[in-house]
C-alpha cells in the first residue's frame, strides 16, 4: 500500500482563504478587524523568523499585527506591563508570547497573565482546564490543525484507536485531550512506555510528537493507519542540511492509508490556526457567532 499524502501546506491556504472571507465579512458588516499581537524578547534567530512569519501571514489575511519586540534584558515586571496593556487594548483580540523566553523571566508566569479570551496559543492554565473539561477554550494551534486534517481526512473520529507519542503540554496532552473530545480511545506513549512499537501498531491514528528525527518508522504503523506525524527536526544528510519528521517517512508510507509529509504537513496548518484562533477569538469578543469548521 502506498498512503495517500494528507498535504497540508494545500489544507492550511485553504483555512487561510477562510479565515480571510470571514476577516472581510467582519470588516464589512461589523466594521471590526481582528488584530494579532506578538511578543518577542531577545534574538533568538528561529524565533525571529517564526514572528516575521505569523507577521506576514496576519496580514495577508487582513488582519491587524501588532509586534512588540524587546531586548533579552527586560525585566519581569516590564514584560508583565506589556501583557496587562494588550489586555486592556480593545484592537488586540489575540495576543501570543513567543517562546522560549530568556532564563531569567518566568514564561509560566508570563503566559498565565494573558487574558485567556486573548490567549490564542490556547497554553494559559485557564485554557487547558477547559480543554480537559470539554468546554469551549482557545485551543493550542499545532494539535487545532492536526484534528482539523484528522477530521477533513476520516469524517467522523468516533470509535477510532488513537496513539499520541509524546506528552508535552503544547502538543501531545492537548492532541490527547481533542481525539478523546471527538470519542477516540486514546493511549498516550512516552519515553516510558514499554513496547512503543507494539503499542502504536494498535493505533487507527498514529501522533508522531516526540523530536526524535525518524523514530517511527514503518515496523511501528498498523496497515491503513492514518500517521501525523509533528515532528521538526533539523539533521545533516549527505553532507546536506535536511528538515525530516519523527516518522521514518518513506517506510510508514509504505503502510500507512495517509501520511502528513515534513514539511508540507503540520506544519504549515499551526500559523493558519493562530489565525483562526485570533478570528475566533475576536468573534467572541464581539458577541457574534463563531466561524465554523474553524475551532475545535
Ligand atoms: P517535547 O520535547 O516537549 O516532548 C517530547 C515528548 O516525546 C515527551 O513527552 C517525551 O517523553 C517523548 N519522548 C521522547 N523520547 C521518546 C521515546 N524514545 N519514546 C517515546 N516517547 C519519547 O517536544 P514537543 O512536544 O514540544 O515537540 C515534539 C516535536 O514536534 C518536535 O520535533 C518539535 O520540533 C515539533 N513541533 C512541531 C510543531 C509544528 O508546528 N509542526 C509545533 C511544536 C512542536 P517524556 O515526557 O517521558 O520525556
Amino acid at each position: 500500500m502506498t498512503a495517500k499524502v494528507i498535504d497540508g501546506k494545500a489544507f492550511a491556504a485553504g483555512v487561510r482563504a477562510q479565515v480571510a472571507a470571514h476577516v472581510t465579512r467582519l470588516k464589512e458588516e461589523n466594521g471590526i478587524q481582528p488584530g494579532l499581537a506578538v511578543v518577542l524578547v531577545g534574538e533568538d534567530p528561529a524565533s525571529k523568523v517564526y514572528v516575521k512569519n505569523k507577521h506576514a501571514s496576519t496580514i495577508e489575511v487582513g488582519m491587524a499585527s501588532f509586534e512588540h519586540r524587546r531586548d533579552a534584558s527586560i525585566s519581569e515586571a516590564e514584560l508583565l506591563a506589556l501583557i496587562d496593556q494588550l489586555n486592556a487594548d480593545p484592537k488586540v483580540h489575540g495576543i501570543l508570547v513567543q517562546l522560549p523566553l530568556p532564563g531569567h523571566l518566568n514564561s509560566e508566569l508570563v503566559i498565565n497573565r494573558i487574558d485567556p479570551a486573548k490567549d490564542v496559543d490556547g497554553f494559559h492554565i485557564s485554557n487547558v482546564g477547559l480543554l480537559g473539561t470539554g468546554q469551549k477554550s482557545m485551543v493550542p494551534c499545532t494539535p487545532l490543525g492536526c484534528l482539523m486534517m484528522l477530521r477533513d481526512h476520516h469524517g467522523k473520529l468516533a470509535g477510532l484507536n488513537a496513539v499520541v507519542v509524546g506528552r508535552s503540554n503544547i502538543v501531545g496532552k492537548p492532541m490527547a485531550q481533542l481525539l478523546l473530545g471527538d470519542s477516540c480511545t486514546v493511549t498516550i506513549a512516552h519515553s516510558w512506555t514499554k513496547d512503543l512499537a507494539e503499542v502504536c501498531k494498535r493505533a487507527d491514528i498514529l501522533v508522531a510528537a516526540v523530536g526524535r528525527p525518524e523514530m517511527i518508522t514503518g515496523e511501528m504503523v498498523r496497515p491503513g493507519a492514518t500517521v501525523i506525524d509533528v515532528g521538526i527536526n533539523r539533521i545533516e544528510r549527505d553532507g546536506k542540511a535536511k528538515l525530516v519528521g519523527d516518522v521514518h517517512y518513506e517506510s510508514a508510507a509504505a503502510v500507512a492509508g495517509a501520511i502528513t509529509p515534513v514539511p508540507g504537513g503540520v506544519g504549515p496548518m499551526t500559523i493558519a490556526c493562530l489565525l483562526a484562533n485570533t478570528l475566533t477569538a475576536c468573534c467572541r469578543a464581539n458577541g457574534l457567532a463563531e466561524p465554523e469548521g474553524l475551532t475545535a
